[in-house]
């Protein structure tokens, strides 16, 4: 019903809109607003309001911008946005992330209005999950990890490693090979991506390659969906993750980053996978068991992960 709705809030404003055509059922074209489109040339209209599952986007291929047609009607007008934020939520189209949303530094904030950030780079470069045919290579071998369907959104593909030089060329000279990958993006709590891991899906010896595209952030996957009011899974795989209701993962055993987080200790339950234990996942067993349950008042826990490791 959402894109029911946010059809019905284009065809409201569509009359301020310079050149606005109907193309097809789910596509609008139009002079983009916001650059202003060719000054040369008016009949020029690059802006585009097109369907993505069940919501309406805009982009202009003009000035690049990208966003969701929540985003385009707020800034286009404020008054019209709250009526619509009305709608939407009252349609129940949000619920599932009407929740709170955290960012590095962790502060409490509004939810966020638009379901998905659009990266752009990221779109061009990978396509998502929920987007691409059952028979591809890349569904059926999420479907034989029998990874969630409801979490095809949050992975994509990407036809060719290599190009992922292009969120850091950093990378440029240690990423040699060009095969397919399934590739993890990590957010932030406002979107902001920090980190993509690349699974590899023929049995490559590097299971995984990590690109850090912000080199400062904490490398956790899912603090785009995570509400810290709420008891938080920490495992060490992200795919791991979208198993559980409100996990996040450290990609790897280093759970340390979750300090810089300002999750509540006593909301925490660390997960170590079901691994054969050694000293070393030992020692870092002790430490977390005592540094949760070193702060006064708080109650940490700590688990093993049994599923079965693939
Ligand atoms: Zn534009």
């Amino acid at each position: 019903m959402s894109l029911y709705i946010d059809i019905k809030y284009l065809h409201s404003i569509s009359y301020r809109l310079e050149n606005f055509k109907k193309k097809t059922q789910d596509l609008f074209n139009c002079r983009c607003p916001i650059c202003g489109d060719s000054q040369r040339l008016k009949r020029k209209a690059r802006g585009y309001f097109y369907r993505g599952k069940n919501d309406l986007y805009y982009k202009c291929h003009k000035c690049g911008v990208s966003q969701h047609f929540g985003t385009f009607l707020k800034n286009f007008d404020a008054t019209l946005y709250s009526q619509y934020v009305v709608e939407r939520y009252a349609d129940g189209a949000h619920n599932k992330t009407s929740h709170k949303t955290v960012e590095s530094v962790l502060k409490f904030e509004e939810p966020k209005f638009t379901k998905k950030p659009e990266p752009k780079l990221l779109d061009s470069i990978m396509d998502r999950l929920d987007t691409l045919p059952d028979d591809h290579e890349v569904i059926k071998y999420v479907t034989d990890r029998r990874i969630p369907r409801d979490a095809f959104d949050r992975l994509y593909f990407i036809p060719n490693v290599k190009d992922v030089i292009q969120l850091n060329d950093k990378y440029k000279n240690s990423i040699i090979t060009t095969e397919p990958r399934l590739a993890i993006p990590f957010f932030d709590g406002t979107g902001k991506l920090l980190v993509v891991s690349l699974r590899g899906i023929r049995g490559e010896s590097l299971r995984y390659i990590n690109i850090k595209v912000d080199e400062d952030a904490p490398s956790i996957f899912g603090l785009d969906k995570v509400d810290p009011t709420q008891e938080v899974l920490v495992v060490e795989g992200p795919l791991d993750s979208l198993f559980l209701n409100n996990s996040i993962a450290c990609a790897g055993t280093s759970f340390g980053k979750i300090d810089q987080l300002s999750i509540p200790k006593e909301n925490i339950t660390i997960i170590f996978d079901n691994q054969p234990k050694n000293r070393e996942v030992g020692k870092l067993m002790n430490k977390y068991i005592i540094s949760l349950i070193s702060f006064p008042g708080t109650s940490g826990n700590l688990a093993r992960c049994s599923r079965k490791r693939y």
